[in-house]
């Protein structure tokens, strides 16, 4: 019996469905998902729709009862979910409960955020007239996410969404149905009446598609890669829908002379490779002083030569493995396209054999690369690091904002001087010093610039930006 879309308030099971496979261990069927299609999307707008008038005009203390129920129980039942978690997506057990008491907190946080929403009043540059300015719910949104955060993606935006009074339709990633729909279930018990919220499985092409061209959805908050986030945008202008984008990066790592050489191997080595590199906060370009680099590469060469990769189950895991079959292919021809561009492969960069058949990859390390080489360009996210060499600070920031992106950006020093001109003038959304690029709080703005987002921040208060509208009124007195 597969596990069903929660729409309306029910649970419907559609004709087909797909089996869901552990990365860890190609054996370990982790469920059966229904697949829905373009008729379950409708089903869903159309209760989100109905269930939009009276949830708008609720009470906030009810909204804010929900949430606060929704974290407890994620926050009670974290172990379980984050095993769930590493099944499904291959993410450690540690990194996987920390996600899930990550999602849990968002919960928690957005049902105080339901009792804050503030607007403001203004004096009129008229006599006699009063100026208020309010933020009302966006109204139906539909909600896409990737499948590298499975559970802590969908809470932030199902989380502000609810909190602000809006009606949501999600479609998880077809790779990670099951940490959502996991979600669903808790969220179904939670006093949340019929239509607020909906979750419809199934493929970007189908469920994707009709969700971001259905009339009745106002806004489309997404989160995943560069190329389907742009299609998205495209329609959603088009059809004059709000659209919220977080998408990819080439997150550069500087390392300077002065840094202390030991901190800085262990931020890159989780920068890079936690988590299998397959965040969007990874640091996938290291770029180094040459004072420091022979002693850098030599230390950080070791340490990823003795990163454990194994189930992500297993106790003492430093790696899990690659989520799928088609993104270790992509991570392996990387590795070879960097070599062919004249970098060096200074370690890992190959499939490995375990005890359980899974799509395992030994962490790559790849020098001698150069800032025009596509390896330095295009997002590979996976376990795939390059170097550059640079001669100073001054070099080190022109890299590191040479790209299209411009999510996260770290540095290594023990220069105040140098740390505070990196934080005013990387061209990221969010800068790390001295600490890995991976590693966020859930309570403040996350996002990026250039091509990595596009529309309003996620995350904290400024997620109000996203699902909510404003609006003016005049009054005379
Ligand atoms: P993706 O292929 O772009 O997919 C993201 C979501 O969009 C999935 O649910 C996908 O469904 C759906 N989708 C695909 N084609 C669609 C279409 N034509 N219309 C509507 N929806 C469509 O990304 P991914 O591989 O899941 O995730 C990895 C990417 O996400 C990386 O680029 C990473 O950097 C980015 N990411 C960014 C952030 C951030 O906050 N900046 C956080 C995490 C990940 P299917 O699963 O069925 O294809």
């Amino acid at each position: 019996m597969s596990h069903a879309h929660y729409i309306a308030g029910e649970w419907l099971v559609g004709s087909a469905s797909a089996p869901n496979l552990n990365p860890s261990n190609l054996a370990d069927v982790v469920g059966e998902y229904a697949l829905g299609d373009a008729t379950h999307v409708d089903a869903a707008v159309t209760a989100a729709r109905a269930a939009f008038p009276a949830w708008s005009t609720s009470g906030v203390q009810l909204r804010a009862d929900a949430l606060d129920k929704i974290g407890s129980e994620i926050l009670a039942r974290g172990e379980e979910l984050g095993r769930l978690l590493a099944r499904e997506e291959g993410k450690t057990l540690p990194e996987a409960m920390g996600e899930a008491t990550r999602a849990g907190q968002i919960f928690k946080f957005f049902a105080g955020e339901c009792l804050r929403l503030a607007g403001e009043t203004l004096p009129s540059v008229r006599p006699g007239i009063g100026v208020d300015i309010t933020r009302e719910p966006l109204g139906v949104i539909g909600l896409i996410t990737p499948w590298n955060f499975p559970i802590a993606i969908p809470a932030w935006k199902i989380a502000p969404a609810l909190a602000y009074g809006n009606c949501v339709v999600i479609k998880p990633a077809d790779l990670v149905p099951g940490c959502a729909w996991a979600l669903a279930e808790i969220i179904s018990r939670s006093g949340i009446p019929p239509g607020v919220f909906n979750l419809v499985m199934g493929q970007g092409r189908s469920v994707g598609e009709a969700l971001v061209n259905h009339p009745g959805v106002d806004g489309i908050s997404f989160t995943g890669s560069q190329g389907v986030g742009q299609r998205i945008a495209a329609t959603c202008v088009a059809q004059h829908k709000k659209v919220q984008l977080e998408m990819g990066g080439k997150n550069p790592q500087v390392v300077l002379d002065d840094a202390d050489l030991k901190q800085a191997v262990e931020l890159c080595a989780q920068s890079a490779f936690f988590s299998t590199g397959q965040r969007c906060t990874a640091s996938s370009r290291l770029i180094v002083t040459q004072g420091i680099y022979p002693a850098f590469i030599e230390a950080l060469q070791a340490r990823v030569a003795a990163l454990k990769v194994d189930n992500a189950l297993m106790a003492g895991t430093d790696i899990g493995p690659v989520v799928s079959e088609a993104q270790l292919a992509q991570d392996l021809s990387y590795v070879a396209i960097a070599q062919s561009e004249g970098g060096t492969l200074l370690c890992g960069g190959q499939r490995l054999q375990r005890e359980t058949e899974g799509f395992y990859m030994a962490p790559a390390l790849i020098t001698d690369t150069t800032p025009g080489m596509r390896i330095n360009r295009e997002e590979v996210f996976g376990p795939v690091a390059s170097v550059i060499r640079v001669k100073d600070y001054e070099e080190a920031l022109a890299v590191a904002n040479d790209t299209p992106s411009g999510l996260s950006a770290g540095i290594a020093t023990s220069s105040l001087k140098h740390a505070s001109h990196f934080k005013r003038h990387a061209q990221v959304g969010m800068v790390m010093v001295n600490l890995p690029t991976a590693g966020v709080d859930y309570h403040v703005p996350f996002g990026g610039r250039k091509g990595s987002s596009y529309g309003a921040r996620e995350q904290g208060r400024y997620a109000a930006e996203f699902f909510t509208t404003v609006k003016t009124a005049y009054t005379l007195a």
